[in-house]
């Protein structure tokens, strides 16, 4: 028989896995894929045995289990002062990636202009292309990686549906500030463009720094499917539980697909996240200074290294310029490093369209110090 052709003729194994592959077979230190090698709070582990134990084990509600889904509107009143109806506006999800589909799946229709800050996640693209949208695509340069308001404004067409956000941003490691949001609540006042913020870093952001998410700005929040990780903020990427919270006539949409994507996620787990946020409801305050001590000793361990590094103001990556150490292409470079120092790193290239080389690599310092000083062994020899 004939099988029918790729819908996405450009995607192939993604550069996370391919990267977390090839450390686990060479024995490197995997600096690669974005994960914490460290458990996460124990009471937090704990809770999941005891939901168990407790007949947590059917399916949940559609959108969510109701005490986790007021929790989570409780901590964006908290944080972001954005009153948020649990019932309407949030949907918990199997992870950040089922929800940033759902999103675009559920607004995005064939011919419609989804615009993509590049270097971007890399599964935007393909969730917009699925749904016959067309991205396009604006470059960030280094070492700022800063928004060109007037080149945004300059691609917006009456068929621009969506523009994606990521703040705190991966692969770069940068954060909005509160000028970003003035310069995009200008950029799209009067239209009719939905805003697809991907926020799972909201809580890793270092040295004073506010996250800046939509749920800030009415003007936005009215626009915006926001999207989180607890992946991120527990230090659980494997327990896949994120969530989306958008206002009620968007929300409505999203469950329509959501509910036959996965249709709900992991009872026990939604119940354990639930229990832990009941418990320690300020514990996602900690991870900015966690984390940028990690940052830190990353930081202080590679000057006097060949290695030059840019800033990171949030996430748990640090791009560096290995351009004093050779000229390889990123993608040679990252194999050149795993041989050479046997570490693990991300290239940046794959995250622009079109595969864009700016001499930077990614590191993850999601590791505990011991990994890390190991690595930074390795690293400072090179
Ligand atoms: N967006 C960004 C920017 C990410 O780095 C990740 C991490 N994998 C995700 C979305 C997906 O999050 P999740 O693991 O909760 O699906
Ligand atoms: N977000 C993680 C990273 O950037 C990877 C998640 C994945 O492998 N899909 O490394």
């Amino acid at each position: 028989m004939n099988y029918p052709q790729t819908k996405l003729p450009n995607v192939g194994l993604t550069i996370f896995s391919k990267m977390s592959a090839l450390a686990a077979q060479k024995g490197a230190i995997n600096l690669s894929q974005g994960f914490p090698d460290y458990q996460g709070p124990q009471a937090l582990l704990d809770s999941v045995a005891k939901q168990v134990g407790a007949g947590m084990n059917q399916y949940a509600p559609m959108s969510g289990m109701p005490t986790l889904r007021r929790l989570i509107a409780d901590k964006v009143e908290r944080l972001y002062g954005r009153s948020v109806n649990p019932e309407t506006e949030i949907c918990v999800t199997p992870g950040a990636t089922e929800a940033l589909f759902s999103a675009i799946a559920s607004t995005v229709r064939a011919g419609d202009e989804v615009i993509i800050f590049d270097p971007a996640y890399d599964s935007y693209r393909p969730a917009v292309e699925l749904n016959g949208g067309i991205p396009i695509s604006l470059p960030l340069l280094p070492p700022s990686f800063a928004i060109d308001w007037d080149a945004l404004r300059a691609v917006i067409t009456p068929r621009t549906r969506m523009i994606i956000i990521n703040t705190p941003h991966n692969p770069t490691g940068q954060a909005w500030s509160a000028d970003d949001l003035d310069a995009l609540e200008a950029a799209v006042r009067g239209t009719d463009i939905l805003i697809l913020s991907d926020e799972v870093y909201e809580h890793l952001v270092f040295d004073g720094i506010e996250h800046q998410s939509m749920s800030r700005r009415a003007a936005l929040a009215e626009r915006s499917f926001i999207v989180s990780s607890f992946g991120k903020t527990y230090h659980v990427t494997g327990w896949r539980v994120g969530y989306c919270v958008a206002p009620a006539a968007l929300m409505s949409e999203f469950q329509k697909v959501h509910q036959y994507v996965t249709f709900n996620t992991h009872t026990p787990l939604q119940c354990a996240i639930a229990d832990f946020m009941e418990q320690q409801p300020d514990y996602p305050l900690g991870l900015g200074d966690f984390f940028s001590t990690k940052r830190d000793r990353l930081a202080q361990g590679l000057s006097g290294s060949r290695f030059k590094l840019l800033s990171s103001s949030g996430t748990y990556f640090q791009l560096v310029d290995y351009t004093a150490i050779n000229n390889l292409p990123d993608d040679e470079f990252v194999l050149w490093l795993l041989e050479e120092a046997g570490v693990a790193a991300i290239p940046l290239s794959p995250f622009y369209q079109n595969r864009l080389q700016t001499g930077c690599v990614r590191l993850c310092f999601a590791k505990q110090n011991d990994t890390i000083d190991r690595a930074l062994e390795r690293l400072s020899k090179i």
